[in-house]
């Protein structure tokens, strides 16, 4: 394992966004992790840990300290158990679980990344997501000392678990996938993929910028009356936040060269040369809107690092 200095991450990440680390180590096997963590120690340099850089926003004057990139590529099956390493790319495991005869996987269809930060973001779509295929999950913690943890202990909920709020770094998964209609699911893959190639931007982003909003039965006359027709979104109880930004007249807004999608209005797209203040000008100035328009607090789904 190699420690380099001053790399520039924005190629590391689908934003494209991003300065330098101070100093940069792409670690493929947990000796190498822990090497690493050991060396950060001795020197005492903060850790930053990623995976695809699919959820990220990272500041134009980088990271300081030591960033770690999780290339951990176990994937062993056995029957319906997968165990996955934290590295390895969700769309790839959602081929190989096909592979193998088993369902389950989905939701996954198009979502970039790895097992590792789907894991610690609940990632998912159509209301299935990470945490109902995991099982158990091993992890280090705070000690850097690796231990295993049930899902039933992980908090998950909707784009969120004890990962998130503890910052315990994920080293591989357990999932339990199903026998299921194999050719149904490839089906169903193709359907959601193309969907997505459709209806989603395909310059640089972070995916859908915010988190859609709660909502409970009684608010929803107080909504009507600000102009927002909860009914359609009563299967799930939440306001997509995309809905709430083309309500408010923000697609096409840019700033510097970061822009709300003209196609998907949760996501802000880079233009080509935009930075993280761009990136985080655009997001305060939407929640602004939002919560003079709507009163209606956004919370933002992507990671800032800023
Ligand atoms: C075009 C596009 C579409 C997307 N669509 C969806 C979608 O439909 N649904 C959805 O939920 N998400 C979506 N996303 C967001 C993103 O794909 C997911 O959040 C993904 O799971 C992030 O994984 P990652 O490896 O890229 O995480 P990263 O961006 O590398 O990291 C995200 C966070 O997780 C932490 N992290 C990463 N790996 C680990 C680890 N091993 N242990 C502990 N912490 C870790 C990082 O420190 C960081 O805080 C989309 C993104 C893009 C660009």
């Amino acid at each position: 394992m190699q420690i380099q200095e001053n790399i520039i991450l924005a190629p590391y990440t689908t934003f494209k966004i991003g300065g330098p680390a101070e100093y940069f180590a792409l670690v493929k096997t947990l000796e190498e992790l822990q090497d690493a963590l050991l060396w950060a120690k001795e020197k005492e340099k903060d850790i930053f840990v990623f995976g695809g850089g699919s959820n990220l926003l990272i500041g134009d004057n980088g990271i300081k300290g030591l960033v770690i990139k999780l290339d951990l590529q176990r994937l062993e099956f056995d029957e319906n158990k997968v165990i996955v390493g934290a590295g390895v790319n969700l769309a790839y495991l959602l081929n190989q679980a096909l592979e193998n005869n088993l369902t389950g996987l989905e939701f996954a269809a198009g979502v970039p990344g790895t097992v590792g930060g789907a894991i610690r973001g609940n990632a998912g779509t159509y209301g299935v997501a990470m945490g109902d295929v995991v099982t158990a999950i091993r992890y280090l913690d705070k000690n850097n000392e690796l231990k295993t943890m049930a899902k039933n202990e992980a908090d998950f909920a909707y784009r969120h678990s004890i990962f998130k709020v503890n910052n315990y770094l994920i080293v591989e998964a357990e999932l339990l996938l199903e026998r299921g209609d194999v050719a149904a699911s490839k089906a169903l893959v193709q359907e959601r993929l193309l969907y997505r190639k459709n209806n989603h931007p395909n310059q640089p982003s972070a995916g859908c910028i915010f988190k859609n909003i709660d909502f409970r039965e009684a608010d929803i006359e107080a909504l009507k009356s600000k102009g927002i027709e909860v009914g359609k979104f009563l299967e799930h109880k939440k306001i997509p936040a995309g809905y709430l930004i083309e309500k408010a007249d923000l697609k096409g807004k840019t700033i510097g060269q970061a822009q709300v999608s003209p196609q998907h209005a949760n996501y802000i797209i880079n233009l080509g040369e935009a930075k993280a203040e761009d990136v985080v000008i655009l997001t305060s100035l939407i929640k602004q809107q939002i919560r003079d328009k709507f009163g209606l607090q956004l919370e933002e789904e992507v990671q800032f690092v800023v």
